[in-house]
């Protein structure tokens, strides 16, 4: 008898990283592969808090994409798109514009609704997904509870006002996410529109568009005037081929939360994109630390359907609770196991508010105990300073220090002061914010205490870089 160090994190719910350390603090270094005898995990299952007996009954075998697909059971499925950039630059004009491009929507009665995402069914019979809250406030908010469900960001950049702070960030969020861009540079029907201009501009921020020998599609649209819509889409169709989208139809639905509401009239309504398999009604589901039975579905043209299949974004009515965005949704058999997996979780939940209020492990932690454990390769780093040349002279210096196992990743470079947008990116990526010069602003610094994300202040460049090569080695802990 025996289980890897990855299914046993997986049926306690648990994240590999976390096993890795506790089995660390039991004297064995290991990876998530390592396979561990039944006694041994018997003895972390009880350390982590959790009783083996339960879990030998309870069998949770969630997680999504826990356990594999035969590769000729999975079928080509729509691209899930999100919306970024710079404030008042067209996302949501542009969102509205798209929306309006599906071959059903003039249609008598085409009355859509707001559900978080919507999907666009094409002339060609294709369909495109797309979230529906722009920014990547939502977006970064989902990546931080574990959940990947954008395959392509759609970067708007307005022709006559250029790059700007947003615009940065997007690209930031979208590169430490490692989810491929296209550029739509909008409002190209006003007088002062540049589009050359724009993707030059990006050049400064390695986007690196096709026009300049990149692999990034750029797209010169009017959100406005409606003009070159399907070139998005197609670009966006071309980008979706290339990473190959699959899901396996023909299972029990997995998905993720995109937005959850209390509904006077309705109770508790969850958008669910559907990521695996379909959902029908009557499924039993649990999302988060909430379960129920899917008593209506409803897309997001106020239909009610009897199925969502993969990439499908459809409102759920039937849950017990609301669960929060970036959930993770599961179809399972029955009822009583429903209950148990999300009693389990709201047990969960509750021992890892205590141990966060009790001054308990941040995240940079988890990271630094990954890197010790072998499972993650890099340091995530947020720079901010007070002079372009500091940014680039720490960034250097950092670069330095990569070693064959692990290298410092920065994931966005700044001049200024340490604002949330740094802190939510951080959050999101388990990485350390260094302040060169430069202190965080009151909101600032309230998230990273609430969020226990680590931030460094500096003046002088050695230090940082002394600091930095001993969190890697383990010399120095976290302190938030
Ligand atoms: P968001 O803040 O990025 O969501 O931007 P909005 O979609 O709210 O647009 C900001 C402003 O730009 C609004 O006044 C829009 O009417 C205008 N706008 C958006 N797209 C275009 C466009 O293609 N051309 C022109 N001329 N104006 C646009």
């Amino acid at each position: 008898e025996s289980i890897s160090v990855q299914d046993l994190a997986n049926r306690m719910s648990e994240r590999g990283a976390d096993v890795i350390r506790t089995l660390m603090k039991m004297g064995q270094l290991v990876t998530i592969n390592h396979t561990l005898d039944a006694d041994t995990a018997e003895l972390v299952v009880s350390e982590m808090g959790h009783t083996p007996k339960r879990v030998a009954e309870g069998d949770i075998e969630v997680g999504l994409g826990a356990d594999q697909d035969a590769p000729e059971a999975l079928q080509s499925r729509p691209p899930v798109v999100t919306i970024m950039g710079h404030v008042d630059h067209g996302k949501t004009s542009l969102l509205d514009a798209l929306r309006a491009t599906d071959v059903a929507a003039h249609e008598a009665g085409g009355i859509t609704q707001h559900i978080g995402a919507y999907q666009v069914n094409l002339p060609s019979g294709q369909k495109i997904t797309f979230l529906d809250t722009p920014g990547h406030e939502a977006f970064t908010a989902m990546r931080a509870r574990g959940a990947k469900v954008t395959d392509i960001v759609v970067l708007v950049v307005a022709a006559d006002d250029g790059i700007m702070p947003q615009t940065i960030e997007a690209i930031a969020h979208a590169k430490a996410a490692h989810v491929p861009m296209i550029v739509a540079i909008n409002k190209i029907d006003k007088p002062g529109a540049d589009a050359s201009r724009v993707r030059q501009a990006l050049l400064q921020h390695e986007v690196q568009v096709e026009e300049f020998g990149g692999d990034v599609q750029s797209v010169e649209v009017s959100a406005l005037k409606k003009t070159n819509l399907d070139k998005l889409e197609e670009a966006i169709l071309l980008q979706a081929e290339l990473l190959d989208l699959k899901a396996n139809p023909e299972r029990a639905a997995e998905g993720t939360i995109v937005e959850a509401k209390l509904d006077p009239g309705r109770g508790s309504v969850a958008t669910v994109l559907v990521q695996r398999g379909t959902l029908h009604t009557g499924d039993v589901f649990v999302a988060g630390a909430v379960w129920g039975r899917v008593r209506r579905l409803v897309d997001d043209r106020n239909n009610s359907v009897e199925v969502a299949g993969p990439a499908f974004p459809v409102e759920v009515l039937g849950l017990n609770g609301t669960p929060e965005a970036g959930d993770e949704f599961h179809v399972v058999d029955t009822e009583s196991r429903a209950r148990e997996i999300a009693e389990y979780r709201a047990r969960r939940d509750r021992q890892a508010q205590l141990a966060k209020a009790a001054g308990g492990r941040g995240t940079l932690e988890e990271m630094l105990a990954g890197i010790r454990a072998g499972t993650a390769k890099e340091l995530p780093v947020v720079i901010k300073a007070d002079v372009q040349g500091s940014v680039e002279a720490i960034a250097a210096s950092l670069a330095k220090q990569s070693t064959d196992k692990v290298s410092v990743r920065v994931l966005y470079s700044g001049v200024g002061g340490v604002n949330e947008s740094d802190v939510t990116l951080a959050r999101a990526s388990k990485a350390l914010i260094i302040g060169f010069n430069v202190r965080a602003n009151p909101q600032a610094r309230e998230m990273s205490r609430r969020d226990k994300v680590e931030m460094r202040y500096y003046s002088i460049i050695y230090n940082v870089v002394d600091d930095v090569r001993a969190l890697m080695t383990g010399l120095l802990e976290p302190t938030y």
